[in-house]
């Protein structure tokens, strides 16, 4: 089973992702947590590449085919090995945020990056995505230091954030059984408790 958490910036998913895990874990599942960009030894350094350098030095089509090139990398070598041996596998992130980001926030078209990503991945979608939605104005206030402290995005406009979020939105509401939208700022246990209990519906 292959889980995804999607969401603007400071939505809240590496935690939920983390709690999420933590839960399956304690009911005797074999989970493996990973997160984009990034997710393998050469994905990282393509994230540290683009959070380094930002939209003033790498042109969108250029980032668009870095995240590619590192999610092509993470399908193939760590989230379908993992799948095979009957792990389940989170990942912050993955396709949907090329989509929102670089297909509606960077305009490529939300098609074509769609496309570049079936091609990157060889067609591995998860089966399960989590969309916490967070009006950009919230989320940049729930943004730890952690986060801004490698955030290149932190000066983006608001309408950029609000593109990507509108993005996410029409991606969960085509595919209603693929996707579980939550607003980010309830509760966390709350969220937590909602989120497991649609995982556990999906398990065998
Ligand atoms: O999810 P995380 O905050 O770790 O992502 C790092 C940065 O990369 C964020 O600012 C996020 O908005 C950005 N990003 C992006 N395009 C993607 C995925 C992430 O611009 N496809």
């Amino acid at each position: 089973l292959f889980i995804v958490f999607e969401g603007g910036d400071g939505a809240g998913k590496s935690t939920q992702a983390a709690l999420l895990a933590a839960s399956l874990e304690q009911l005797g599942h074999t989970v493996l947590r990973t997160r984009e960009p990034g997710g393998t030894p050469v994905g990282e350094k393509l994230r540290a590449l683009v959070l380094e350098h930002g939209h003033g030095d790498i042109d969108a089509r250029s980032e668009a085919l870095i995240f590619a090139a590192a999610r092509a990398a993470h399908a193939a070598q760590v989230i379908r090995p993992a799948l095979a041996q009957g792990t389940l596998v989170i990942s912050d992130r993955y396709v949907d945020s090329s989509i929102a980001y670089q297909g509606g926030g960077r305009s490529l078209g939300e098609r074509r990056i769609r496309d570049l990503n079936e091609w990157a991945t060889d067609g591995l979608w998860p089966d399960l995505t989590v969309l916490l939605d967070v009006e950009p104005a919230d989320g940049r206030n729930r943004r730890t230091v952690a986060d801004t402290d490698e955030d290149r995005l932190e000066a983006e406009p608001d309408d950029f954030h609000r593109d990507i979020r509108n993005v996410f939105l029409r991606l969960a509401a085509v595919s209603p059984v693929r996707y579980l939208v939550l607003q980010a700022q309830a509760p966390v246990e709350e969220l937590a408790e909602r989120i497991l209990d649609r995982v556990q519906g999906l398990l065998p």
